[in-house]
């Protein structure tokens, strides 16, 4: 099959999170099967170019339309991480994507209406029909309204689209000049189709793209429950409902290449399940880093976006727990919102002379690396979240995860007190309430297990270490779906 993964990030050249990881890992095992894949990414300024291989121009002035005119774009080639990519530049006053962040423009909802618009242009002026186009997130929702409005009519017949929610937190609404700028009709307004079903007036881009996909999936089967029948829909639910025959839940997995302390390149000393000693090397090398002093005592971090979804009151108030129950704390978080990023940075002034606490606010990638495999346990306390791989990269990294049971971790973080389930198959701790009493009950339950019961603390990161969450599954139910709707 001839697959392009249409999306605004792919690791490790342009990641803001788990999307990026997604798409990538993803893609290679896709390759891996045999399958042609081709990434579709924006040429962001802000990319990691030296994580492109090859990168050269394929394809000069292609002018794509833009309201009543049209777009001097270029198309470059390149290769990340061994998935080949195409890269959407265009030339304009705007400079959609030279602006030196990824999100968090006033005109994003214009930007990434562009970008699929962009995508389509492409595959038509050069032929291109493959056989699955699979978009990811609000920033690719008007991509199968394009095609089947605009496209197909005029020979872009072959594609069949899977679209993926990786968080509907985040929907692209916006105002019905966005359909003048794509090309497209005011009659798309109508609730059936893109017009908004919370904002009367608005039209919604995730919400076009469940209509008009072929199959539309969401990151773990958990999140598809919430988001169909609770509030955390946000509003989606009757388009959920509507569309329920062509929806499911697919869980993420990992790409065991780029995430496995046996063959990690970004940590000093390797290990495996079999022999976890380099863990305890690495978490003296993480120490010397990020100058913690070395004594008796669980390492408890956090890798995350530092965002409400993530549980930022919560991450906080852990902070304080831990080290007065005889923890260290380490966090590594990148914020977009200022004042949660000010509120770190002044917990980070009130906690910099703590020998038992750092806190690093940015983004980091080996650092992170670095963390996985020197920790003792990853929290992670989300409000929601769709599917969440830090517990599942901290799982293979025999971090023990302590998570609040909501969305993907509910589906991967087995509570080794209370899981209907043989020890053996327990991986951490959970909690339900999204409250600083469930969290104390699950971070107290993991401490007191350190302290107390180190040999069933080692056996808990062990069953974590042995769980299989790679690809290799969660891309032959992609195969299945693709194979699915190739014949409808
Ligand atoms: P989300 O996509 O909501 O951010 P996920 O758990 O799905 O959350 O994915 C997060 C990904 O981003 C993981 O690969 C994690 O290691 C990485 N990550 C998050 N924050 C940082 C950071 N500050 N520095 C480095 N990597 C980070």
């Amino acid at each position: 099959m001839y697959i392009a993964m249409v999306s605004s990030e792919c690791a490790p050249a342009a990641k803001v999170g788990g999307l990026a990881d997604v798409v990538h890992g993803l893609a290679r095992e896709l390759i891996l099967r045999g399958h042609a894949v081709e990434a579709v990414l924006p040429m962001y300024d802000c990319m990691r170019y030296d994580q492109i291989a090859g990168l050269e121009k394929i394809y000069a002035d292609l002018w794509v339309p833009y309201y009543d005119h049209h777009l001097r774009t270029d198309v470059f080639s390149g290769r990340v991480g061994g998935v080949p990519c195409l890269f959407i530049k265009p030339y304009s006053k705007d400079n959609f994507f030279d602006r030196g962040l990824y999100y968090g423009h006033a005109d994003d909802v214009a930007r990434f209406a562009f970008f699929s618009r962009a995508t389509l242009e492409f595959f038509y002026k050069t032929g291109r029909q493959p056989d699955i186009i699979h978009c990811h997130d609000w920033q690719t929702g008007l991509l199968p309204v394009m095609l089947y409005e605009i496209y197909q009519p005029l020979g872009l017949e072959r594609p069949r689209v899977c679209y993926t929610l990786h968080n509907v937190h985040h929907q692209g609404i916006t105002g019905h000049h966005t359909l003048n700028q794509a090309g497209l009709g005011a009659h798309l307004m109508e609730p059936a189709k893109l017009g908004d079903d919370v904002y009367p007036d608005a039209v919604n881009l995730m919400k076009g793209g469940i209509v008009y996909a072929n199959f539309t999936t969401t990151v773990s089967p958990r999140y598809a429950e919430e988001i169909q029948h609770t509030e955390l829909g946000h509003g989606l639910q009757p388009t959920l409902n509507a569309h329920a025959t062509k929806f499911g839940g697919v869980l993420n997995g990992i790409d065991y290449g780029s995430w496995s302390p046996e063959v990690d390149r970004h940590i000093p000393h390797n290990y495996s399940g079999a022999d976890i000693s380099g863990k305890f090397a690495d978490k003296k090398a993480l120490r010397e880093r990020l100058l913690l002093q070395d004594r008796f005592k669980p390492i408890v971090a956090v890798v995350s976006r530092l965002d409400p979804q993530k549980g930022v009151n919560l991450i906080s108030h852990a902070i304080f727990f831990a080290l007065a129950n005889n923890a260290q704390f380490v966090l590594l978080g990148s914020g977009s919102e200022p004042a949660i990023n000010q509120h770190f940075q002044e917990l980070k002034a009130q906690l910099n002379d703590n020998p038992d606490c750092h806190l690093e606010i940015g983004y980091d990638e080996e650092l992170a690396h670095l963390i996985y495999a020197g920790a003792d346990m990853l929290l992670i306390p989300s409000a929601f979240e769709p599917c969440g791989l830090t517990q599942i990269i901290a799982m293979k990294y025999g971090a023990v995860p302590v998570a609040r049971a909501t969305g993907g971790l509910a589906d991967t973080v087995f509570d080794a007190n209370h899981a209907p389930a043989p020890y053996a198959e327990r991986t951490g701790y959970t909690f339900e309430h999204f409250d600083t009493a469930g969290l104390e009950s699950a971070l107290g339950r993991a401490l007191g297990l350190w302290h107390k019961y180190p040999r069933y603390f080692h056996e808990l990161r062990l069953n974590g270490m042995r769980k299989d969450y790679s690809w290799g599954r969660s891309g032959q139910d992609y195969i299945n779906i693709y194979d699915h709707i190739r014949v409808c």
